[in-house]
């Protein structure tokens, strides 16, 4: 096995792992390949390796990959940061977007998607305790921006996503996870909403544990980031470690 083949193993085990360990059934969590700061090839062969679900943080990058991507079936997530003029790119090329933490946003992507697909995939952004950055909206207003963004035509509402600051104690990890879980529960009667989008290579099992639909996992699958000579300007983005 070469090393990417098996770390994309190790994580599907340690997937498996925790989601049999938190009394739920296997692949109830579906694993997202974080690839921003990889390149096309590296992709390709997780595409080979099975992965079809991968989450990009940078516009332009992704658009370059998706591009020489094209022929394959993958399911694109927007993860990262979203500028309201950059948000007509967005509503044409992914599948899913999870940062969405204000109307307007939701607004534009709502009025750019093209009527030849289907709605997109909305997750909000919610700041929940601990959150490592000022995206989000805040825990108290999450309800009301949910109800106005399900009525939305264009958008498919599915859930709530954070990303609670880096910790260490396993035990501590799981009060922000717990806590977006309780945010959705009411959500998820009223709305239909079915998703938990949480859990990072530190924070995976703690993420399972509370009911995570989605996980997000870079480093664990693709090795380090090197942010290269671009470093300043990409680690302007959130939750890079
Ligand atoms: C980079 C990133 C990830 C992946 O983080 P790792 O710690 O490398 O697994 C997940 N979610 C978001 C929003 C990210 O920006």
């Amino acid at each position: 096995m070469n090393p990417l083949e098996q770390r994309l193993a190790a994580v599907k085990s340690r997937l498996l792992a925790a989601e049999l360990a938190a009394g739920r059934r296997a692949g109830d969590a579906r694993l997202v390949a974080v690839s921003k700061t990889h390149p096309a090839e590296t992709l390709a062969a997780a595409y080979r390796l099975g992965q079809r679900h991968f989450g990009e943080n940078y516009l332009q990058e992704a658009l370059d990959k998706q591009a020489r991507l094209g022929h394959c079936d993958i399911t694109w997530h927007f993860i990262g940061p979203i500028q309201s003029n950059k948000t007509r790119p967005i509503a044409q090329h992914f599948h899913w977007v999870h940062s969405v933490d204000r109307l307007k946003i939701a607004q534009r992507l709502s009025e750019q998607r093209p009527a030849y697909l289907p709605p997109l995939n909305v997750c909000l952004q919610v700041n929940v305790s601990g959150e490592d950055s000022k995206s989000g909206v805040s825990p108290g207003e999450a309800a009301e921006l949910a109800a106005a963004v399900a009525a939305l035509p264009r958008l498919r509402l599915r859930g709530l996503m954070a990303i609670p600051a880096p910790c260490d104690d396993p035990h501590q990890q799981r009060r922000p996870f717990a806590q977006l879980r309780t945010l959705l529960q009411p959500l998820q009667a009223s709305l239909g909403l079915d998703t938990l989008s949480m859990g990072m290579t530190d924070d995976l099992e703690a993420a399972v544990q509370e009911g995570a639909t989605l996980v997000r996992i870079g480093t664990a699958i693709f090795g380090r980031r090197d942010y290269g000579k671009d470093g300043g300007d990409a680690a302007g983005g959130q939750a890079l470690r």
